[in-house]
């Protein structure tokens, strides 16, 4: 059972609602694939493992449902779903086929056809007109491909789609997967109850885009850090120069509004890298906040915020991170996302419970091989958000409640 939100897991189900039965499983197979068609990060895909392996060992016969990118409601050769079922075949012992469609009879047949403890990948749900509508008809459709529903893809669960919300709520039970489990468990309890001291970094480009997230967050934190652009709209705020930094002007009153009800909690960095441009990083020098020249912009946090955001880290027993510090895809201006990655991989390891959320973050983390290090780090970019702004994920809320 999921305590934060009382939903049902694959883990509750017995053990003969599983064997020789159909599960159909939707998953987040939207990874990235090369030029050569290849899956380029499995990190998704490996994610959701645990629950395909936990109904292939205990005998279902498991139908996995995906979107993959954006196309727009009809067939796209290049979304198709087929490269990303090799790749799953590679991962697992069981046996994965591939459908080349997902609503019709022919996928229905092979629902039927596949043998108990095998996987078979459907086609891509975005090829159907009525996946984004969430269709009614194709909602009833889709609940006839199995014999009980398991929600696993977290990345999907803010859309309600046929294939995530539509569907469970024609075929029961509908119940959340290992890696939705996880998902909800590490960031409900950081919301709902988390060990103090309680600490938020926010980073990334917009300040725009998270603002419901730092309104949610900011009574329930010890201490709100924040980097990346969105520092130089509270700089703007607090009427300091910012150059030619990134900054949103209709959100400077806002800053200033969360400057004064934040008070002690709100910790911005005290110096800044910057550069005349991105592209001029061989010219970036750090400079005290106060100084950030009218012909540069700030593309990263410096030393001192570094050492700062390092020693809040450092006192946390709860840490969620959301959005890089800088231009981190850039030298040098990657350094203060690397060392806060790092203060939060040694939070870790001290015992801290320690979560990142946000698709750059995440990717952030992977690069400098630090995902191992963290207690979680989020397979849903824009899920993850919306869970922390405190809204309702439809593919959650639409599975079974947990009895008594
Ligand atoms: P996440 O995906 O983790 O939620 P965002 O998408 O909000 O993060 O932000 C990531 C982007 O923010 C990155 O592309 C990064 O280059 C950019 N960014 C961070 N700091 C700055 C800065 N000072 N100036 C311009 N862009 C920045
Ligand atoms: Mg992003």
């Amino acid at each position: 059972m999921l305590a934060v939100l009382n939903k049902q897991t694959v883990g509750d189900l017995p053990e003969s609602a599983i064997r020789g039965r159909r599960a159909l499983v939707r998953v987040d197979f939207n990874v990235p694939l090369d030029e050569h068609g290849h899956v380029s990060d499995d990190t998704r895909i490996r994610a959701a493992l645990p629950t395909l392996e936990y109904l292939a060992e205990r005998g279902a016969r498991v139908i996995v449902l995906s979107h993959l990118g954006r196309p727009k409601g009809k067939p796209d050769q290049k979304y198709s779903l087929e490269p990303v079922s090799r790749h799953l075949a590679t991962l697992t012992k069981h046996g994965v086929r591939f459908v080349e469609t997902t609503d019709t009879d022919e996928a229905l047949k092979a629902t039927h056809a596949l043998p108990e403890g095998e996987i078979v990948l459907l086609e891509n749900t975005r090829f159907l007109g009525g996946e984004e509508t969430n269709d009614e008809r194709l909602a009833r459709a889709l609940a006839r491909l199995g014999d009980f529903y398991v929600n696993d893809a977290f990345g999907a669960a803010h859309r309600a789609h046929a294939s995530t919300e539509g569907v469970a709520q024609h075929l029961k039970p509908a119940v959340a997967g290992f890696l939705m489990e996880k998902e909800l468990r590490y960031l409900g309890r950081a919301l709902a109850d988390p060990e103090r001291p309680f600490v938020a970094v926010l980073g990334g480009a917009k300040i725009s885009g998270k603002i419901d997230v730092i309104e949610q967050l900011l009574p329930k934190v010890d201490r709100l850090l924040i980097g990346g652009a969105m520092a130089c709209t509270f700089f703007r705020a607090m009427g300091l120069q910012t150059g030619k930094s990134l900054v949103e002007a209709d959100r400077v009153s806002m800053a200033k509004e969360l400057l004064d009800r934040g008070g002690d909690k709100l910790v911005l960095p005290d110096d800044a890298v910057v550069a005349p441009s991105i592209e001029q990083g061989s010219q970036a020098r750090t400079v005290s906040r106060t100084a950030i020249p009218a012909d540069q912009a700030m593309l990263d946090i410096g030393p001192r915020s570094v050492q700062t955001f390092a020693e809040e880290v450092a006192r946390a027993r709860t840490v969620i991170w959301n959005g890089p510090m800088g231009v981190f895809e850039t030298k040098p201006f990657d350094a203060g996302t690397r060392r806060l990655a790092e203060a939060i991989a040694s939070a870790t390891d001290r015992g801290a419970t320690t979560i990142v959320g946000g698709g750059d973050s995440a990717a952030a983390v992977t690069d400098l091989g630090l995902e191992n290090r963290m207690s979680h780090v989020s397979t849903g970019g824009g899920a993850s958000l919306e869970f922390l702004e405190g809204k309702t994920l439809p593919g959650v809320a639409v599975l079974d409640d947990a009895r008594g």
